[in-house]
């Protein structure tokens, strides 16, 4: 008995406008079949279990299989099939409202790449592949007949009486002339290990071929012979699914490992399990990720029940954990919806909180329980720990307790810490402690051997980040300063109030000034004449702390843009009380005296690394006559 009738959906020509809609994303069709064949295969198990099907489970491998002649694709499962009953009312009545709805609504729109692939089609989205899909099923329920339908992809179908003898389910797919892509084994073994590489029933894909060794030959050298051997695609356990109590170390890495081969070991990672307010399983990991601050996106892959979904995570995932690698599974993510959904949603929002929490905890646990350890991992896990505390409130909250800063002695303190370790010798006048760093101790190294003059002590922030992690602890940090070792001379850096006396008269500072401007001889920068300890350096040249910053701000990225094109206001200190003040002052000629003023004052650049050209040229040429003369 063959019934013929027609598929009741509100749009009477939805399939092609769901073929053109999932254009670029074809190949769901198979993630979407598998997936059916898995739920229908975990029900006879899950009936199996509840005592309401007591015939054999047996062998419940998915079948995939494909036939290059005839141009089929099949997905055969031992699940728990449907009769005719079942097929009409499930795959006939489509529940098409919503998806017609959401065609409707997305059928003009430009940006159509973005929904794709968020919105699961279930058993249609064969039709974007095939002309014809058949269906052979054989019901778990006892004394039924086996059922079969045929569509063409168009609203009528056929439904008639099956021959399948096993319980189960197999789609047909006729592959369509434009998509014969599919027919294509290496096609289709990456479309299934993207997909369904952790999938919970077992998936086997045709065969595959392997070499073994076969006896040898005359000369003693051995024989080879190719064997068909089961392609398993879901042949490693999904380790996320399991609980953290059953799992060691060399699990966890070796999960790493299969995820991402050519990786070096992450540092270390994060189980996630809840199951509410929300469900969510997943295990991130820590890369490596050392100076270079141009990771990889999209590490982390995100899974609903075990079915890939995508790596772009970023609507689910914080910005700054996108920096992490591992994977995240959870049926509570609306997948078949649009983006901007997505965003808005409250279990999302709800999974990017919890996300960060737990982040959070792992580390201060770390920072707690093994501080030493912690801090040798410190180099890799800084910018990532700088970047959310500077870009997450919920974060910076948690996070002020272990993030660290490192002197030049090499030793760690949390910022509390430093605070108090620095706090009786750097406090200034406005009660301000201040904090002086160095971005590259080697070109600063003058400047820092003046700071440890005073005991002062100097930490390392020489990333990139790090310009917009030092206005950050400004913000947060009441009463606190930063300043850069090379910003002003010292005692302005942390200016204590305390006079120094003067061994120049009034008018002996000011000839001095007059000297050092006519040879300098450049008006964007500012000379003054200041009583310094006398074994400071004689002249010191600073980028005043504020102006520097904003530039440092805009290399990175964020800051102010005026500054672009602002010449480099100089200041220039020239120390009072150093015996070259007195030197130039009772030099013979104002020749002398201004050529002397000139070299102390190249001197002081040639320490910032700002001489440089012609200037550094005359600096050596003059040096030559002043010393050999
Ligand atoms: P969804 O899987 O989202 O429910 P589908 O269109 O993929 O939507 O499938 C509709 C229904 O058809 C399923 O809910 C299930 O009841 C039935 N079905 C699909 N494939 C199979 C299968 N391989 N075995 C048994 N039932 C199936």
């Amino acid at each position: 008995m063959t019934e013929k009738g027609t598929i009741s959906i509100h749009t009477e020509n939805i399939f092609p406008i769901i073929k053109k809609f999932l254009y670029s994303d074809h190949e769901i069709f198979l993630r979407e079949l598998v997936s059916n064949a898995v739920d229908a295969s975990q029900k006879i198990k899950q009936l199996a279990q509840l005592g309401e099907y007591n015939g054999e489970l047996g062998d419940l491998t998915i079948n995939v299989a494909f036939d290059k002649k005839k141009k089929t694709i099949t997905i055969s499962d031992n699940g728990i099939g449907m009769t005719a009953d079942e097929i009409k009312k499930y795959i006939n009545q489509i529940a098409f409202s919503g998806a017609a709805e959401f065609v409707e609504k997305y059928k003009d729109k430009a940006d159509n790449q973005q929904i794709i692939g968020h919105f699961g089609l279930g058993f249609y989205s064969a039709f974007m592949v095939a002309k014809k899909v058949e269906i052979d099923t054989l019901s778990y329920q006892e004394g039924v007949q086996a059922a079969k339908w045929i569509g063409k992809g168009d609203t009528d179908f056929e439904i008639k009486e099956g021959k399948r003898k096993t319980r189960g389910t197999t789609i047909t797919l006729f592959v369509a002339d434009d998509s014969e892509e599919f027919l294509e084994e290496s096609r289709l073994q990456s479309i299934l290990d993207k997909y369904s590489k952790f999938l919970p029933i077992k998936i086997k894909f045709g065969q595959k071929d392997k070499s073994v060794e076969d006896g040898k030959d005359k000369d003693g050298n051995p024989k080879y012979k190719t064997v068909k051997e089961d392609n398993i695609i879901n042949a490693v356990a999904p380790i996320w699914a399991k609980s953290p109590n059953d799992l060691k170390d060399e699990d966890y890495l070796s999960f790493y490992k299969t995820l991402y081969p050519f990786s070096e070991d992450p540092l270390f990672w994060i189980h996630l399990n809840v199951d509410y307010p929300f469900n969510l399983t997943g295990v991130l990991y820590f890369p490596k990720l050392k100076k270079d601050f141009d990771v990889q996106k999209n590490k982390i892959q995100l899974y609903s029940r075990q079915v890939f979904i995508t790596d772009e995570v970023k609507d689910v995932v914080p910005m700054f954990l996108q920096l992490l690698h591992g994977v995240i599974d959870s049926p509570d993510i609306p997948l078949n919806v649009s983006r901007s959904y997505l965003q808005s949603d409250s279990n999302v929002k709800k999974i990017n909180g919890y996300i960060t929490k737990k982040v959070a905890d792992r580390l201060g646990d770390l920072f707690k329980n093994d501080r030493e350890g912690y801090e040798k991992k410190w180099e890799d896990i800084g910018i990532f720990v700088k970047y959310g505390m500077i870009s997450e409130e919920k974060f910076d909250e948690k996070a002020k307790d272990f993030a660290l800063v490192k002197n030049l002695d090499g030793k760690f303190f949390t910022i509390e810490e430093y605070k108090k370790h620095i706090k009786i010798n750097q406090t200034n006048k406005d009660k301000d402690v201040v904090v002086l760093y160095t971005t590259d101790a080697a070109a600063q190294h003058g400047y820092i051997e003046t700071a440890k003059k005073r005991n002062y002590d100097v930490i390392e922030l020489g990333e990139p980040l790090d310009s917009h992690f030092i206005s950050h602890l400004e913000q947060k940090n009441e009463k606190l300063q930063l300043q850069r070792v090379d910003a002003d001379v010292i005692d302005k850096l942390i200016d204590k109030d305390e006079k120094k006396e003067s061994v120049l008269s009034e008018k002996e500072n000011e000839s001095l000034k007059k000297i050092f401007e006519k040879a300098i001889n450049n008006t964007n920068n500012t000379v003054t004449v200041q009583p310094m300890a006398a074994d400071d350096l004689p002249v010191t040249v600073t980028l005043p702390e504020f102006i520097r910053r904003m530039k440092d701000m805009q290399a990175t990225g964020g800051g102010p843009m005026m500054f672009g094109e602002m010449p480099l206001n100089l200041s220039v200190a020239v120390n009072a009380n150093h015996a070259v003040s007195r030197k130039i002052l009772k030099a013979d000629s104002n020749e002398d005296k201004e050529r002397l003023a000139k070299q102390a004052y190249d001197l002081a650049l040639l320490s910032q690394g700002m001489l440089t050209g012609k200037d550094l040229t005359d600096f050596i040429n003059r040096s030559v006559e002043l010393n050999l003369n």
